[in-house]
């Protein structure tokens, strides 16, 4: 069905920060997927992983016990500070396993009959009914109405709106929201905004759940987002960077939230299979022994401060980035650079319109990411220098 509209370009092999075409070209990947392969391509302990587990068992059902979905579940419960864990195929079922769980606590814990959950404007939480219900772009929802109910929404970034919610509405059970907005912009909060929430969450008895699908698996700097500003939250969903390529998402839960999904309540067939489970130990193991949280900041500063000159000169109206999500606020639509991008050599995105985004590899070595930001500044000079 035609619900993308591809490039013209065939990748066929990738290694580390780059990906080779069919005719041998290659190009500095500067968006690893959508922030997918956060350890670049081919890394050899994740190819082993994988190859290894081929071999052996690729599935067999959550009728029965799965080694490795348990240590997984260990490692990122030790890495996030949560206690359970549900495993399923992407960011969306991710989200959904967070919204069934809030619907949940909801009715069991709050004795609420038609619970609803705060969630952002200028949000993206996927792409099934519920979590485009809970997304905050029209252009993704357009069509496919009835929306899936229970949502409020509310301005990012604004404590007030979420209080005044509190005083007016008593059906709240959650919050849903990334830390983040990957989709949105690559829109950061204030500081201290995510820990004011968890205070106002904790005043309630509502949920704080925080959507890392993007923002996770040391894309920011930590492991996730939240840690930047000491929380816990109630519920974290994750998903792109923690299979490097291969499908797996996670639901992850401490608290009250940990109980609340019990046996018969949610489940699905692929989630959490040895393949997936294996690739994914491979990829926390490997972000740890490689330091690819503390690499992902550095590399963050070292960018920022290549791209000061665009600020100055005027050529941006805004950088924005935590970590390794980086977005540039070109401040009028410029969807044309991603084809620009690729005849140059390198991957990039737009989103929101106007911003130019990059989620480069966690890994990619100072001289790669001083590439990068080259082309991208050449990029940029050429595009505002053809404008009327
Ligand atoms: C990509 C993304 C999703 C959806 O993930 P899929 O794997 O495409 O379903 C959800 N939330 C955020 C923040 C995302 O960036």
């Amino acid at each position: 069905m035609s619900t993308y509209a591809p490039h013209d370009v065939v990748f066929t092999r990738g290694e580390g920060s780059w990906l080779f075409d069919a005719d041998g070209k290659q190009y500095l990947d500067g968006l690893t997927g959508l922030a997918v392969c956060g350890l670049g391509h081919a890394h050899p302990a994740v190819t082993q992983a994988i190859q290894s587990q081929a071999g052996k068992l690729l599935h067999c059902s959550n009728h029965f016990r799965i080694a490795h979905q348990e240590a997984l579940a260990d490692k990122l419960c030790a890495v996030s500070g949560m206690e359970s864990a549900f495993f399923c195929n992407s960011g969306a079922e991710a989200n959904e396993a967070a919204i069934k769980l809030a619907r949940l606590y909801g009715h069991r814990h709050k004795n609420i009959d038609k619970p609803s959950i705060i969630v952002m404007e200028g949000a993206f939480h996927g792409r099934t009914m519920a979590t485009l219900s809970a997304t905050g772009n029209r252009k993704i929802q357009a069509g496919f109405e009835p929306l899936v109910a229970g949502f409020v929404r509310a301005p990012f970034n604004n404590l007030d709106a979420i209080r005044t919610i509190g005083r007016n509405n008593n059906s709240v059970v959650a919050i849903l929201l990334e830390p983040v907005q990957g989709e949105g912009g690559i829109c950061v909060p204030d500081q201290g905004y995510l820990r004011d929430l968890k205070a106002i969450c904790e005043q309630h008895d509502w949920l704080l759940m925080l959507d890392e699908v993007q923002s996770g698996n040391g894309r920011t700097g930590q492991y996730f987002a939240y840690q930047h500003e000491g929380i816990v939250p109630d519920v974290v969903s994750t998903a792109k960077g923690l299979g490097n390529g291969v499908p797996i998402g996670a639901c992850l839960a401490q608290g009250v939230a940990a109980e609340v999904l019990t046996v018969g309540s949610h489940g699905t067939t692929f989630g959490g299979n040895p393949l997936s489970a294996a690739t994914g130990l491979a990829v926390i193991s490997s972000i740890e022994q490689e330091g690819l949280c503390a690499r992902a900041a550095a590399l963050s500063e070292r960018i920022q401060s290549n791209l000061a000159s665009l600020v100055n000169d005027g050529l941006i109206t805004e950088l924005r980035a935590k970590g390794l999500m980086i977005g540039l606020d070109l401040g009028k639509p410029c969807a044309e650079l991603v084809a620009h991008g690729l005849q140059n050599g390198i991957v990039i995105n737009v989103t929101a319109g106007s911003i130019l985004r990059m989620l480069p590899p966690l890994n990619m070595s100072d001289a790669e990411a001083d590439q990068l930001v080259d082309q991208v500044c050449t990029l940029i000079t050429q595009f505002h220098s053809k404008q009327p």
